[in-house]
């Protein structure tokens, strides 16, 4: 029987970690129980001093071990519960509120918006007299119904995540029966065209789903899921899903699979937990409107939150036996990912993308482009055939303009936003023109998903670029600055399609497909004085996308729920410069600046015309590398053991 090295098992963990506190720092470890939670080992002790170096310790045993731990106290040394949060709301100033958790022996402590920093050193001193972990989050700056209902799916039921978690770490820490020797994906979705992402990687030992993403142009579930039918027993076999950021083409079908049962991991970073569920839930919420139904209900997103862990930026997990992950930013929205995954012990090492940007805009820092190692690159192509022909400074010259004239006719402008992104990133370029004077004063409305994804940004300062983080600590909210109004009810709605004057409101969905966005079109589609202006891109099949192309009568409908034929007289443009997506020249750019060079190039998101066309340039610019442009169903070897 070949066994490797590389075999994990607790009981060799229960040796090392002996030998830790024998020869390396002797002391008495007070081990009480050793269990999995999630990606991590929890490590209870009852000795308070190693409790209070937990530090030290835990950065130690990654070392040793080479798995994410965490130090925990036994129930027998914790202080009693009231007397913690005396002490807490004694000695941490503004506390809204505590949440304790009595199995971890962690006590998570809101501060409000405007309450002084909390001191490291006195948290820390808090926990060694306490033995709680103690966690302080900050309340944003802007109210977030999300992130409350998240953090209430995930606290609420304390017994049922731990046990959730337990579960997770059996299947990430089992024994691996098969030694590396291949790694296969398959493409399930955004092979050859620009929705549904979703890829599957395999090992002999492991099934990871990359993305797993809903296609908005379909008209029938064949089209528009993700092809997960194709692969027998999918659903029951599945190690994990990793997420790479919070667009419905790359998330909107996760609930999906915990219809189907699916009990494993979903992974993200941070801020996509929140941008992800309140997209799935306007989503039930928007079919449930137009009379169709949602391929899963709420029940399926609570499931999916309870098993839901977050990594931050650089943090090395390990999620199967012979899988490990890292996420680095993206580029592309709030929290937006590039994986790195790497297979075996230096067996294969594969850079998935997901959708980014390799430029600095106005809300984030551009995507990371050097890795540890890497020998296969998976790269979306959304713009891989036409370059955009202006920079970020030119499209920002010609949103004034466009504004400008609109504004100086007495019109109307309407901007379709994706709530998430390209929102944020046009309210910034807003404020920063009306800042230098550069368009007249003008009152700007958001409606729909915008305001909370708004909100949400605010509660993660720390995902967002370098400059905008200065300004944050300057001003607070940037988002909302005065020129901004949430449009909250149907009333104030309503003031709006009747009031004289010009106006600019940035409303859902980007592509009309649905959402507040539509009824600000039926009112104001007439009357040539106004401006509908796209700012991110319009998939094929879409309502954008057909007026772009010229289409003048569109069908609407009104109030009552009746379709009216609607004439388009208003000017209809639309400025590319903006999108979180990379252009041509930067996916270019990517290519040659990507570091180290790949063996293999996968391309993927992206209509066939702009695949080929970026093929043709990546094998000039990789000339060792093979290409590859799958389609759907489609299965390619990376690598394998000869
Ligand atoms: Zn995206």
């Amino acid at each position: 029987m070949v066994m490797s090295q590389q075999l994990f098992s607790l009981d060799r963990l229960r040796q090392e970690i002996a030998r830790y506190f024998s020869v390396v720092n002797p002391m008495d470890s007070g081990i009480t129980k050793i269990e999995f939670e999630g990606p991590k080992i929890a490590i209870y002790t009852r000795n308070p001093e190693v409790f209070a170096n937990q530090d030290q310790v835990a950065k130690d045993l990654v070392n040793l071990i080479k798995k994410r731990i965490v130090i925990r106290s036994d129930e027998e040394i914790r202080v009693p519960k009231e007397d913690v949060e005396a002490k807490i709301r004694e000695r941490i100033k503004g506390v809204l509120g505590i949440i304790f958790n009595e199995l971890l022996g962690e006590a998570v402590v809101e501060v409000s918006y405007d309450a002084p920093e909390p001191d490291d050193t006195e948290i820390k001193l808090l926990m060694a007299e306490t033995s709680w972990v103690i966690r302080v989050e900050r309340q944003p700056p802007m109210k977030t119904r999300t992130i409350e209902h998240v953090k209430k799916i995930i606290h609420g039921d304390p017994q049922y995540r731990l046990q959730a978690l337990r579960n997770i770490g059996e299947k990430v820490f089992r024994n691996q029966v098969f030694e590396t020797s291949d790694a296969v994906i398959t493409i399930l979705g955004s092979g050859r065209q620009v929705g549904r992402s979703a890829i599957l990687l395999q090992t002999n030992e492991s099934k990871v789903l990359l993305d797993c993403g809903y296609s908005p142009s379909g008209t029938r579930n064949l089209e528009m899921f993700p092809r997960l039918d194709v692969v027998e027993n999918l659903v029951n076999e599945l190690d994990a899903v990793v997420v790479t950021h919070a667009h419905l083409d790359h998330m909107g079908m996760v609930p999906y699979l915990f219809k189907y049962d699916y009990r494993g991991p979903v992974y993200c970073s941070e801020p996509t937990l929140p941008l992800m569920v309140m997209q799935q839930l306007d989503f039930i919420n928007v079919a449930g409107k137009e009379g169709e139904f949602a391929p899963y209900t709420e029940g399926d997103v609570r499931m999916a939150v309870q098993h839901t862990v977050t990594l931050k930026y650089g943090v090395v997990t390990n999620i199967t036996p012979d899988i490990r992950i890292t996420f680095y930013n993206a580029g592309h929205i709030l929290g937006s990912s590039i994986v790195h995954i790497h297979i075996g012990e230096g067996f294969h090492n594969v850079i998935y993308t997901g959708d980014f940007k390799f430029e600095n805009s106005r809300t984030l820092d551009a995507s990371v482009y050097k890795f540890p190692r890497a020998e296969t690159l998976i790269m979306e192509s959304t713009y891989g055939a036409t370059p955009v022909p202006f920079t970020r400074q030119e499209s920002e010259e010609m949103l004034a303009e466009y504004i400008g004239k609109a504004v100086g006719r007495g019109g109307k402008v309407i901007i379709p936003v994706p709530a998430v992104g390209r929102a944020q990133e046009i309210m910034l370029v807003l404020n920063h023109l009306f800042n230098e004077g550069r368009i007249p004063e003008t009152p700007v409305f958001l409606d729909g998903l915008v305001i909370e994804a708004t909100a949400i940004h605010t509660a993660f300062p720390e995902y967002l670029g370098r400059e905008v983080r200065g300004r944050i600590k300057e001003l607070g909210n940037v988002f909302l600055s005065e020129y901004f109004t949430p449009v909250r009810s149907p009333s104030q709605r309503d003031e709006i399609l009747n009031m004289q004057g010009p106006a600019i409101i940035m409303a859902t969905s980007g592509m009309l497909e649905g959402g507040p966005v539509l009824t600000y079109l039926r009112e104001f589609a007439g009357d040539d004085r106004n401006l509908l202006m796209f700012v991110s891109y319009q998939v094929e099949g879409t309502l954008g996308r057909k007026l772009l192309k010229g289409l003048r009568e569109i069908q609407l409908f009104n109030e009552a729920g009746k379709a009216e034929i609607i004439e388009v007289k208003m000017e209809v443009t639309k400025v590319d410069g903006f999108s979180g997506h990379s252009s041509r020249q930067q996916l270019i750019s990517y290519l040659k600046a990507f570091k180290p060079k790949p063996r293999n190039l996968v391309l993927v998101h992206g209509e066939p015309e702009a695949i080929g066309s970026l093929a043709r340039s990546a094998s000039k610019i990789l000339p060792q590398a093979r290409v590859y442009t799958p389609q759907n169903l489609e299965s390619i070897t990376l690598a394998t053991h000869t």
